[in-house]
């Protein structure tokens, strides 16, 4: 079954919320190929650091914290897709749980400020981390199907604030009738994602390890874990695509889905994986000490395959390649004292 409705017209007002980073700046772009051309992307980052910039759509530094931002953008907007929140890997939202907590203010004020202004659909982006955590307690994981989020028992912090916001999402449909689509992306990765600097995830960490090793010379490589903890990993532009086909299907409003890969694999495979495409061979040390999260996660991919026709499909192997390729460049370019991350397409 296939129920996807094109709605927004090209000239149609888009806004993307947290556009400034990974996946709101691929969505920006892909908007923007894909021929809209009236779209506000906002990020409470100056426009500098945003990761990719598309020349073209209207950038706007503001914290949507603030109740009276998020009224102003969202004026005579016809979808928005909030894809702003505090967040980063496992090394960060175990730590700092109150930041992650206070995302909920965007949403909160988001969806209400939208519902005023007349938008006609609303796409939060949630995340695996909003599962129960007592069914991810072994590496031999059962993947994920959608309700497994409830009984609730999500990741402390950052999972319990996607739970709170997808029910918002949930009550704006049902008792206003505002359309609200939910995605529960599992990890997503991929060039213009964080690399450095205590957010990145697995992928781009173990890229950035295995790269730096190979130009200091010192051919060991240390891992958060014992490397038996499991993941599937999705590529960006499965991502960008799944959270437009989702947010275009009637049959979704308002049920969360998964967005994910359903290939799994262990931390110590994707070093591996590494350490084939950089064509060197590492000693592996154990930091049993390290955030982990989980034992292992995958994604139960049955009802987007049933309800879209479709799932995330790009080989990790393949992503993983076009990513380590980016992030070499990335890392020799600070080196060399030039631009990282920034890009502005023109
Ligand atoms: P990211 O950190 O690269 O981007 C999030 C952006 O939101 C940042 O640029 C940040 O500055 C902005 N932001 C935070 N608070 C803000 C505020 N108050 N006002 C305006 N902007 C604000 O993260 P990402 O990987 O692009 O993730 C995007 C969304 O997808 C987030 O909601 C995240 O929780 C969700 N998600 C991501 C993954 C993943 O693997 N990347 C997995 C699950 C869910």
């Amino acid at each position: 079954m296939n129920n996807t409705v094109n709605n927004a017209g090209l000239n149609e007002k888009i806004v993307v919320a947290g556009a400034g980073g990974f996946i709101g700046g691929a969505l920006v772009k892909k908007f923007w190929d894909s021929g809209y051309r009236n779209i506000l992307a906002v990020d409470r980052k100056p426009l500098p650091e945003w990761y990719q910039r598309t020349e073209g759509a209207f950038s706007l530094s503001l914290d949507l914290n603030e109740e009276l931002n998020c009224r102003t953008i969202v004026e005579n907007a016809a979808e928005v897709y909030n894809l702003a929140a505090d967040m980063g890997g496992m090394g960060f939202i175990e730590r700092f749980r109150v930041q992650c907590l206070r995302s909920v203010l965007v949403n909160t004020h988001l969806i209400e400020q939208s519902y005023r202004a007349g938008v006609r659909r609303y796409f939060f982006a949630s995340s695996a981390c909003a599962y129960n955590t007592n069914l991810q307690k072994s590496p031999n994981v059962v993947a994920l199907k959608e309700s497994d989020a409830y009984p609730a028992m999500a990741e402390r912090g950052y999972g319990w604030e996607k739970l709170v916001s997808e029910m918002f999402c949930e009550e704006y449909w049902a008792e206003r009738g505002m359309k609200t689509f939910i995605a529960r992306f599992h990890n997503v990765y991929g060039p213009w994602g964080t690399w450095d600097g205590g957010r990145e995830k697995a992928p781009a960490a173990i890229c950035r390890k295995v790269i730096e090793a190979k130009d200091s010379g010192k051919l060991e490589i240390n891992i958060w874990g014992d490397g038996e903890q499991t993941r599937s990993f999705m590529y960006i532009d499965d991502c960008t695509h799944g959270i437009d086909t989702i947010t275009h299907t009637e049959d979704l409003i308002a049920t969360p889905i998964n967005l994910g890969s359903s290939e799994l694999h262990s931390i110590n495979s994707l070093v591996s994986l590494a350490e084939q495409i950089g064509g060197v061979k590492l000693k592996r040390t154990y930091d049993l000490t390290a955030p982990r999260g989980v034992a292992g996660r995958n994604s139960d991919n049955t009802f987007i395959k049933k309800t879209l026709g479709w799932e995330p499909s790009l080989p990790f192997v393949e992503g993983l390649a076009k990513t380590y390729a980016w992030i070499e460049a990335q890392y020799k370019a600070r080196k060399s004292g030039g631009h990282t991350v920034r890009d502005v397409h023109h």
